[in-house]
């Protein structure tokens, strides 16, 4: 018996530095001290007052089968949300809630393209971008930024790639880089977009970890919201990555095409979830504030312990929960140093080719760990990288 393509399609040829993920988990499993960089996962819980309130709308009885599109009171939070950081007018009839930012990819990507079309991404990418594009049947097509441009897109680069193109897709702050997009890079890409018509796919999951700013939604500008969908998740702002809840903001129509969608696969996410979803947006700005702390601490430490050595380059990290650092001068690859790193330190960093060839030559470090052991970490990463440098 065989199966359907559709998947073989989707995760394409693969193999790209992922496998030294999984050597660091057999080491541990071995019982191996390996200090891991590699999560992008903050590395403190779901707070208990979320959990209390999750559990609170469950024993009341918010167990059963809920709105597919999601709960009125919590499209209506993150609208306003999204009026009051954009300033465009924003509704519950532009909201879908989804099973986590990831579901809101592969539905905003299901709803633009058809099988013949291309999506776009910027490369450097997160891991799952070219899969989530392909499983719509159409080609994904890199759009490269350069380590030289401090990981901004050019408009070039990006006119260049369009014919044929229906979608762009980007990421600010940027998973793997930490780069935050200046306002010049978003308004050049807006203008892209209208150039080409394309739809542009706003990957915003990082918004709340913003160190260097400011950080503009696309939405925002002029005459885009027709033409833009937002993602949003509570995995990184909420540290609640296990409860599986985001959302898409994009105009009525497609909203409405994301609700056959979900009526035909994940029949909405649950009651439960989305009630403590709205507790946890309602404590507001201060408490994501407190949730992106250690990042921003974190993000001193490395500036302090890599921001200065001859011969590597970190690029300067301006927000999300990640630091890049340009290793090319130690004349190995980023997936040698890494190896090397994991099997003579027992630290396990991302080697950047695995998010794209822009990115090769470096390594990205998630700021993942707690402070003392993050810092130790760095210390020893330094002095590995200086012994190459002799
Ligand atoms: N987008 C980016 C850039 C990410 O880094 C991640 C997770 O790491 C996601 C989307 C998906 O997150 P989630 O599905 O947990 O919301």
């Amino acid at each position: 018996m065989e199966l359907a393509r559709r998947v073989a399609h989707m995760c394409g040829t693969g193999g790209n530095g992922w496998e030294l993920l999984i050597r660091a988990r057999g080491m541990i499993a071995a019982g191996e001290p390996v200090t891991m960089l590699s999560i992008g996962e903050p590395d403190h819980k779901t707070d208990p007052m979320i959990l209390a309130a999750m559990a609170q709308s469950a024993a009341s009885g918010h167990t059963g089968y809920t709105e597919i599109q999601g709960i009125r009171a919590l499209r209506e939070e993150i609208a306003a949300r999204v009026t009051a950081r954009t300033g465009v007018p924003t509704g519950p009839e532009h909201v879908l809630v989804t099973p986590g930012g990831q579901a809101a990819l592969f539905t905003a990507h299901q709803l633009l393209l058809d099988p013949g079309d291309a999506g776009l991404f910027i490369a450097p990418y997160y891991a799952t971008y070219p899969g989530t594009i392909r499983a719509a049947g159409a080609e994904a097509r890199e759009v490269v930024a350069l380590p030289q441009d401090g990981f901004q897109p050019k408009a070039a680069a990006i006119r260049a790639a369009a014919p044929g193109a229906k979608t762009l897709l980007i990421n600010s702050p940027n998973n793997p880089t930490g780069v935050v997009y200046t306002p010049e890079t978003i308004a050049d890409i807006a203008a892209a977009c209208e150039a080409e018509d394309l739809w542009l796919i706003s990957d915003e999951v990082y918004e709340t970890q913003v160190w260097e700013g400011p950080a503009l939604s696309p939405r925002a500008l002029p005459g885009m919201a027709e033409r833009t969908v937002v993602l949003g998740s509570l995995s990184k702002s909420h540290a609640m990555t296990g409860s599986r809840i985001g959302w898409m903001i994009a105009p009525e129509a497609v909203v409405q095409a994301g609700f056959e969608l979900a009526l035909n696969s994940t029949y909405g996410v649950p009651g439960f979830i989305q009630d403590a979803a709205l507790f946890a947006l309602r404590r507001g700005a201060s408490f994501e504030a407190a949730v992106a702390a250690p990042f921003r601490r974190r993000r001193e430490i490395v500036r302090r312990v890599l921001g200065q050595v001859p011969g590597l380059r970190l690029i300067p990290p301006s927000g999300a929960m990640y630091a890049m650092l340009d290793i090319r001068e130690t004349g190995l690859s980023g997936a040698a140093f890494a190896s090397r790193l994991l099997d003579e330190e027992k630290i396990c960093v991302m080697p950047g080719e695995s998010f794209g060839a822009p990115a090769a030559g470096h390594l990205r470090i998630a700021l993942t760990l707690e402070d003392a052991a993050l810092e130790a970490a760095l210390i020893r990463l330094r002095d590995f990288a200086a012994a190459l440098l002799r």
